[in-house]
């Protein structure tokens, strides 16, 4: 008996030794950066971040498109003490057409579909360190639920902004983006029924927070040329996908590739994602 309690008791301490050994591993990037020491002083390449939900409930779906509270900590937390900084998609515009100079260590924070959990969770973690971020609001379903993705038997239900949250973010300097009204996929309209989905998310927007909504993210990264152009006709300046890749000087405004960071991503697969397409 006392010998099963023996060996017990060391493996919880092994367990528990393991553990800890791990998440030092994890998290010592945060401290001893492998990042390399940007030689030039202005940005060549830019990494837009592609998030969706933050939240620690499993119940509200799985570690693809969400990431847990503690991770987008690390990550924001990584980001700072290895002197990134945050910059919004409307100067990434001036940026991809050359009118704009960007430090070496500049990137871009979004979030697709406006989750209820960004102003809970990543709002706050935003703020301790002083990043900005775009959220991308489906118009028709501010203050509801996921509905568009519900229905389709793509995820759980989960709550989505409301226009109290999104005053509150948009007067600390959070902006938002149109991913339309509906969150439908623009390839399976017909493109008037696209253009009325576009138009009309902006305008919806544009009424409430009375400043011009300028970006655009496209559901489920569905494009194609004739939508980019009806989005630019729209008066939208920069619209992004889920192309992956860094921006540069020339890239295309309308299709703008992103850097997905999902919730199985442990700190060392984010910094390697941070610069994986950097050339
Ligand atoms: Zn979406």
């Amino acid at each position: 008996m006392k010998s099963i309690r023996t060996v017990i008791f060391v493996s919880v301490i092994i367990g528990a030794a393991w553990f800890g050994v791990r998440y030092a591993w994890n998290i010592l990037p945060i401290y001893i950066s492998s990042e390399p020491q940007a030689g030039a002083a202005n940005a060549s390449q830019v990494p837009v971040l592609m998030y969706h939900k933050i939240s620690p409930d499993p119940k509200s779906g799985g570690l693809g498109i969400r990431v847990t509270p503690a991770s987008f900590e690390h990550q924001m937390q990584y980001l700072a003490k290895n002197g990134y900084h945050t910059v919004l998609l409307t100067e990434l515009t001036d940026f991809i057409k050359g009118d704009q100079i960007l430090p070496a260590k500049s990137v871009v924070i979004t979030f697709d579909d406006g989750y209820l959990d960004n102003y809970k969770y990543a709002f706050p973690i935003l703020k301790k360190y002083g990043f900005t971020a775009t959220v991308f609001l489906v118009a028709d379903y501010i203050g509801k639920t996921n509905e568009f993705d519900v229905a389709k038997k793509l995820e759980p239900v989960n709550r989505l902004l409301g226009w109290n949250e999104i005053d509150q973010m948009s007067r600390y300097g959070i902006t938002f983006g149109a991913h339309t009204l509906n969150h439908t996929s623009l390839t399976d309209i017909t493109l008037p029924e696209a253009r009325y989905e576009i138009e009309n998310c902006k305008l919806v927007l544009e009424e409430h927070l009375k400043t011009p909504t300028e970006a655009f993210a496209y559901p489920y990264g569905h494009y194609n040329s004739q939508l980019e152009e009806i989005v630019r006709e729209s008066g939208y300046t920069i619209a992004v996908t889920s192309d992956q890749g860094l921006v540069t000087y020339g890239s295309d405004p309308y299709a703008i590739k992103r850097v997905r960071i999902i919730g199985k991503y442990d700190l060392r697969k984010f910094i390697n994602e941070l610069n994986k397409s950097r050339t």
